[in-house]
């Protein structure tokens, strides 16, 4: 059995002051959680992943990879699922619908959910609500009336169909701008659906206090310590004519660049190396012995893959970077953008947990003449418990 997952993550977030689904979430963006879920689940070949123009351009490239389409939304939820079953292949039996904004989805839950579409056309997580449900039908505030609790649940998603299923019920409801799910449409469509009973952990990210909740039950799940461990690097590197010059990942149009055994990128080097520190696990040097021939003009990014596989393995999750250069030449402020988005795809932060400035050394010391180019960086991370 073949599954694609339509990940719908085109919302603005007009309740959380901006698109929830890339705040921050220990150490990766609400979405990039959801993905990983999906990613878990053998049956899953394909997932079109939905999301606003804005962050297609801004973060496609990083979230696109062989099983990860991107691409972009409509104006409604309904439009985006539209937009992405459209690239649903041919030959998937069942088509899961999940919204980016549940990071706390299971790969069990999406499998149940899955297995139960594929013998009865459709399905959909859901938990018996926990309060009782009222219809208040007027601005006045007056209670209408009181549906009967033990019948009620509260739908989650993914929401899975037979293929075909969702074809014809897309078709049929070709007009249809907005629905807050797609199962009442393949209900209206005249097909059976059946609930999956799930956990409430499996909650929609709504109002600001669910990241709390939702970073939590992240730190439960994966037994990450509540205090979190920091890491401090330092670099310098002779800045030489005849080289060219690597700061954070980023080739720097410059006359002169960092001599070393490797390119010689001293951001990456800090940064790595605070990152071994928080781990307790001495320093990048150790790992890529300075004067070996196999590693000679090794790419940073390299020594920097290799320290975040140790990270994995100790499953540890990095909050943020801070780093702070020290050069007097070139001028690294028109760089800025490119070295952060480089540093946070290959350190797996979000933009906004990765912290870039730039001092000169007034004048004094061989940094200060211009003779080298030093940095600075602290690691924050959590451990396993
Ligand atoms: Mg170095």
């Amino acid at each position: 059995m073949k599954c694609c997952a339509v990940i719908v993550a085109a919302g603005s977030g007009s309740r959380m002051g901006g698109p929830k689904q890339f705040l921050p979430l220990l150490g990766r963006s609400v979405v990039e959680w959801s993905l990983d879920a999906f990613l878990k689940v053998p049956e899953v070949e394909q997932v079109v992943l939905v999301l606003s123009r804005s962050d297609l351009e801004k973060r496609g490239r990083d979230l696109a990879s062989q099983k990860v389409l991107v691409i972009e939304g409509g104006s409604t939820r309904l439009e985006s699922v539209r937009n992405g079953f459209r690239e649903v292949p041919e030959d998937a039996d069942v088509v899961a619908i999940h919204d980016g904004a549940r990071p706390l989805i299971t790969p069990e839950i999406i499998q149940a959910v899955i297995e139960e579409a594929q013998a009865s056309g459709a399905a959909l997580p859901a938990v018996p609500v926990r309060d009782t449900l009222k219809k208040v039908a007027n601005k006045q505030l007056w209670i209408t009336a009181t549906p009967a609790r033990s019948l009620l649940w509260a739908a989650q998603t993914p929401q899975c169909y037979r293929r075909e299923v969702l074809a014809e019920t897309l078709e049929k409801f070709a007009s249809q701008k907005e629905a807050t799910d797609e199962s009442q449409l393949v209900e209206r469509a005249g097909h059976k659906v059946k609930v999956v009973p799930s956990t409430a952990e499996n909650f929609k990210i709504t109002y600001p206090e669910d990241m709390a909740v939702s970073e939590a039950l992240l730190k439960r799940r994966m037994g990450l310590s509540d205090r979190p461990a920091v890491g401090f690097g330092f670099d310098i590197h002779k800045l030489v004519v005849g080289r060219p010059l690597w700061l954070g990942g980023v080739k720097i149009e410059h006359a002169k660049g960092l001599l070393g055994h490797s390119d010689g990128d001293v951001i990456l080097h800090a940064a790595a190396d605070a990152v071994l520190g928080a781990l307790g696990e001495g320093e990048i040097g150790l790992f890529f012995p300075p004067g070996e021939a196999s590693t000679k003009g090794i790419e940073s990014r390299k020594i920097v893959a290799e320290v975040m596989e140790k990270l994995k393995n100790r499953r540890g999750s990095l909050l943020n970077l801070d780093v702070t250069v020290v050069a007097e030449e070139p001028k690294l402020a028109p760089h800025y953008p490119k070295i952060k988005e480089t540093l946070s795809t290959l350190f797996g932060l979000p933009p906004e947990r990765v912290n870039l400035k730039a001092k000169t050394h007034e004048g004094l010391d061989a940094l200060g003449q211009g003779l080298a180019i030093g940095c600075y960086a602290t690691a924050t991370l959590l451990l396993a418990n």
